[in-house]
């Protein structure tokens, strides 16, 4: 006998279903609202990317780049990843597309999967969605406070901020990061045996990355390893400075954290996360920072000064479930269609079309079963009302409309089915759309 195989998703990838839409819905339009009211435009790049646009993008000695990203080799042999992260492929269009040919700064935004072969669990995919919000082309302290402020109302708006702490800190300039990752490489040497196996890996590679080791060990050794504020020029003091000068003016509160780098080499001076109040920065919902650099390392032969954020939609919207947010449902059903026999079936059909181009949602007029039957599915679809055509009201050329909370039900001239129905759903409640909305 053969044996019936069931597929499964892939590990750490999650099917959105309609319930689960509902939520990106709302999340989505809170960030489509604050991003247009600044001045940002959306942005698509492809799924797939060359390999280096990442490798170079994000750093050779980065957890994503050495352990987390899908790649793929095409029919021609060309090496390609599938994203884990919007930035270097926003930055890549941008240099592509002569977006730099624009006044500047260019705002854009995108709302788009992710992939990280990262180990699956809550809050943690293989296929998430992010949210990245890129400030492209201009350096002013007054924009990486802007950008965050854009983070809290999108968070404010969704009702969720108070779950959140702002953790803020400044990595300098390339060159002062050097002299410190210098000095960092010099504490941890000589004492590798007390290093997790991941950080003795990062030690020549990317030290900066042992401060934000969760390891207990590497935690110890780091809380005694040379502090970064002694290596800081006054350039990027003042930088930090005038962003900080900008929060408190907008009121947005921060905790100062000296062990945040974020760790991806494309970032310098701001960086800053949105920590869950209760776990600390293993849920982070969002992160980001100034990315002056990352536009050379892509291949421009000029400096474009650059700052943004990302953010997870689906920790956005566990956020959401736990504060016991609903989502309105705009996909209720108003009317289900009932019909028994041929003709009826027919006159059923033209209903529904009918039904719909006045805005209504409806569905039926579909299966053999008996009117009781329907009657039941209609409950099941949860309609407001069910329209019930049988052979004789065929024949009498009326329609009856059934109200499925009360039970009762009266008849009406087939020709004013759809107007009665409009009126008892109430004009402001139609779904209608018009092209230029
Ligand atoms: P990152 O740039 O790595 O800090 O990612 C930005 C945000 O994307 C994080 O704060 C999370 O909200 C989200 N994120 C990152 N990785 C994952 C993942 N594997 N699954 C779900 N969300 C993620």
């Amino acid at each position: 006998m053969n044996k019936i195989q069931k597929f499964q998703a892939v590990r750490g990838m999650k099917d959105l279903l309609p319930q689960d839409h509902d939520y990106f819905t709302i999340v989505k339009k809170a960030i489509r609202h604050r991003c247009r009211q600044a001045g940002f435009k959306r942005i698509t790049t492809p799924l797939l990317e060359q390999i280096e646009v990442f490798e170079r993008g994000l750093g050779n000695a980065t957890d994503i780049i050495e352990k987390e990203m899908f790649v793929l080799e095409d029919r021609s042999n060309n090496k390609l990843a599938l994203r884990p992260e919007i930035t270097a492929g926003i930055m890549r269009a941008y240099l592509q597309n002569g977006l730099f040919n624009l006044s500047q700064p260019v705002q854009l935004y995108a709302i788009d999967p992710c992939f990280r072969y990262d180990r699956p669990q809550k809050g943690r995919y293989r296929q998430f969605w992010q949210l990245s919000v890129e400030v492209i082309g201009a350096r002013d302290p007054s924009i990486d406070a802007q950008v965050i402020l854009l983070a809290q109302k999108i968070l404010e708006d969704l009702k969720i901020n108070d779950h959140f702490t702002l953790q803020i800190n400044t990595i300098g300039t390339p060159e002062c990061r050097q002299k410190f990752e210098e000095a960092l490489e010099n504490h941890f040497i000589g004492k590798e045996r007390n290093l997790c196996e991941d950080c003795q890996r990062r030690l020549h590679k990317n030290p900066l990355r042992i401060l934000d080791c969760k390891n207990e060990d590497c935690q110890i050794l780091s809380s005694i390893a040379p502090k970064f504020d002694s290596f800081l020029d006054d350039q990027s003091k003042q930088f930090y400075e005038k962003v900080l000068g900008f929060l408190e003016e907008l009121k947005i509160p921060y905790q100062e954290n000296k062990k945040l780098v974020r760790g991806l080499d494309y970032y310098c001076d701001t960086v800053f996360e949105f920590w869950d109040k209760s776990t600390g920065s293993q849920n982070a919902i969002g992160g980001g920072g100034r990315y002056d650099g990352l536009g050379e390392v892509l291949g421009s032969s000029f400096n474009i000064p650059s700052v943004g954020f990302a953010a997870g939609i689906e920790r956005i919207i566990d956020h959401l479930k736990e504060a016991d947010i609903k989502p309105p449902r705009k996909d209720k059903l108003h009317i289900f269609v009932a019909c028994l026999g041929d003709i009826a079936k027919k006159k059923a059909v033209k209903i529904l079309a009918d039904l719909h181009d006045s805005g209504v949602h409806a569905l039926g007029a579909m299966g053999k079963s008996s009117i009781n039957a329907q009657l039941k599915m209609a409950n099941k679809f949860e309609a407001d009302w069910t329209l019930i055509l049988g052979e004789v009201e065929v024949q009498e050329n009326v329609i009856i409309i059934r109200d499925m909370k009360k039970g009762s039900q009266e008849k009406y001239p087939l020709e004013k089915a759809v107007k009665e129905i409009i009126s008892k759903i109430g004009k402001n409640n139609l779904d209608l759309y018009h092209l230029g909305e």
